[in-house]
């Protein structure tokens, strides 16, 4: 079951096209990795499944319905949206940028939960000792542990993701993705931009290469990951072999 897709969607930002004619859809129960080089156009496509940009061509939707005809709320119940840079800029602390995650579900049943998803979230990305501190008091990493933090508190079905792992250390890399991944086996459809090709292929369903404004191939990392492909879009020589013991494909730059 599609959860959210985009068709022939094309938008333009500043007078310029940057996104051109885009065809892509979240399947519940599935991660995809969007990769591709810094300019190509990642974060607009965020922007245009979240709604949050308007699209010159083509057809968003949202739990099966065009996304502009979602009043606000009723859109945040369904998608939560992980921006790349997350400023905040009263002094909140960690613990109350998490609870902003609740805010769409004021006044409904489902508010009961606000103190357990808030208390699971900030499990989840080891943020628990840090929900007194200031956010703006916090490292790079730990922000960005805290903004995903309010997005898993909040508890839609659709969850897109912008480098969720751009800022983190190894160990919180996995950490993140397990958590993504485990929210899509319960049925949600998550959708991550990542920089890390490795992360992509050990973590995604499907991976989607966007260059230049337009998906270049869209499958399972191991169809999609291939030396030509990713030679020619990142316009440097890269290898991709398979892992001796997953299997997983393994991409590096040649040196
Ligand atoms: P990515 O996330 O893949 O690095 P973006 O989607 O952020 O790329 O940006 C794609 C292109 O759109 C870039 O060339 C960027 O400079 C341009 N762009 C982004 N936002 C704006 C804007 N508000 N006005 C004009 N151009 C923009
Ligand atoms: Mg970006």
């Amino acid at each position: 079951m599609t959860l959210a897709s985009l068709s022939d969607v094309s938008v333009s930002r500043g007078g310029r096209p940057i996104l051109r004619d885009v065809s892509l859809s979240l399947p519940a129960g599935e991660i995809l990795a969007v990769v591709g080089p810094n300019g190509a156009g990642k974060s607009t496509l965020v922007g245009a499944f979240a709604g949050d940009l308007p699209v010159t061509a083509g057809t968003v939707t949202v739990d099966g319905r065009p996304v502009d005809q979602w009043r606000p709320r009723e859109l945040a119940l369904r998608r939560s949206v992980l921006p790349q840079h997350t400023a905040v800029a009263f002094p909140f602390t960690v613990e109350q940028v998490i609870e902003m995650g609740r805010a769409p579900w004021a006044r409904t049943p489902l508010a009961a939960e606000d103190e357990q998803a808030v208390a699971e979230a900030m499990a989840l990305t080891e943020m628990t000792d840090f929900a007194g501190r200031t956010f703006s008091t916090l490292s790079g990493g730990e922000r960005a542990r805290a903004a995903l933090a309010r997005v898993l508190a909040q508890r839609t079905p659709i969850l897109l993701l912008d480098e969720p792992t751009a800022a983190l250390d190894l160990r919180h890399q996995d950490l993140v993705l397990t958590a993504a991944a485990n929210r899509a086996a319960t049925g949600c459809a998550v959708l991550a931009v990542l920089h890390d090709l490795n992360l992509a292929a050990a973590y995604a369903d499907q991976v989607a290469v966007v260059a230049d404004g337009r998906v270049r191939a869209c499958g399972p990392p191991s169809t999609v990951l291939t030396s030509e492909l990713l030679t020619e879009v990142y316009h440097r020589e890269v290898e991709v072999m398979a892992h001796p013991r997953s299997g997983t494909p393994l991409v590096l730059p040649v040196r």
